[in-house]
């Protein structure tokens, strides 16, 4: 299994690895296009387990979870969901936009997620224990939450909490430089962009470009766009569908890279 490129940014593989040493559930808490998924990608990797990932929604039931029966040339098969295999497996289960996660999908997840690692699945009468290695991880975006979606303290509780935000400028370029091969000076300038936009909130953005935005303009000035049109396509259109946001993003644009 190759090891997905991550650059650490504080202390967060050393927790990841102690909490996964304990088959401790882990909460990431951060904003979108931050690294959450890739650094789960990593970490998984280097631990060397399985990763199955899950979004979560509205639609996505504790059955769709568990498994179902298939019809397969007359006969009736089970089909093990993505927990189950997991459980079975012993892998890393990823959930994100947990805060999306039905009731009957944190009741399947409870047990799963205190000592007694089991997974209930009802249509089978069968209680899975979960084997070593697997550990449930799940992300959420506290600036997207609505109130009515907010993580219930008995879920909250269960989980150790890490802590993700967009990095330093100069982390940022590394990172953006090696995603999409551009010059770190480029990467830098495009970071420059970036961040500024994240303090637009006042201007009533929701929220800034994400390393991830900023990854795809360097990537098109590395394909022969400009660097302007480059971030127009991404920080400015892509970010906001009021005209006045996008025109304060072009003009911060414009100043940014002289
Ligand atoms: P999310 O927080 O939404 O899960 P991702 O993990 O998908 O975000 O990150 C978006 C992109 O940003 C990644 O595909 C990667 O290119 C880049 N990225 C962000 N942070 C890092 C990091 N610390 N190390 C490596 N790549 C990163």
């Amino acid at each position: 299994m190759s090891l997905p490129w991550y650059r650490v940014v504080g202390r967060e593989d050393v927790l990841f690895e102690h909490a996964a040493g304990l088959q401790l559930p882990i909460l990431l808490k951060g904003p979108t296009g931050c690294g959450k998924t890739r650094f789960v990608r990593h970490m998984a990797a280097k631990l060397g387990r399985p990763l199955i990932t899950v979004s979560c929604q509205e639609d996505l039931s504790a059955a769709d979870l568990t498994g179902r029966y298939l019809l397969k040339g007359g006969d009736t098969v089970w089909q093990d969901g993505p927990v189950t295999r997991a459980v079975r497996e012993g892998a890393v289960l990823y959930l994100d936009e947990f805060v999306e996660a039905r009731p009957d999908v944190l009741t399947l997840l409870h047990p799963l997620t205190d000592d007694r690692r089991i997974l209930t699945i009802e249509r089978l009468a069968e209680e899975v224990p979960a084997i070593d290695g697997f550990q449930v991880v799940v992300s959420y975006n506290p600036g997207y939450q609505r109130a009515a979606r907010a993580l219930k303290e008995s879920t909250r509780q269960r989980f150790v909490a890490l802590n993700f935000s967009y990095p330093p400028a100069d982390v940022e370029a590394e990172i953006v430089a090696h995603e999409s091969g551009c010059d770190v000076e480029i990467a830098a300038q495009l970071v420059a962009v970036g961040q500024a936009t994240r303090t637009l909130r006042t201007q009533g953005l929701k929220e800034g470009a994400s390393t991830r935005l900023i990854v795809y303009a360097a990537q098109l000035h590395g394909s022969g766009l400009s660097l302007e049109a480059a971030c127009d396509a991404t920080l400015a259109q892509a970010l906001s569908d009021d005209p006045d946001i996008e025109q304060a993003i072009r003009d911060l644009i414009r100043t940014r890279l002289g």
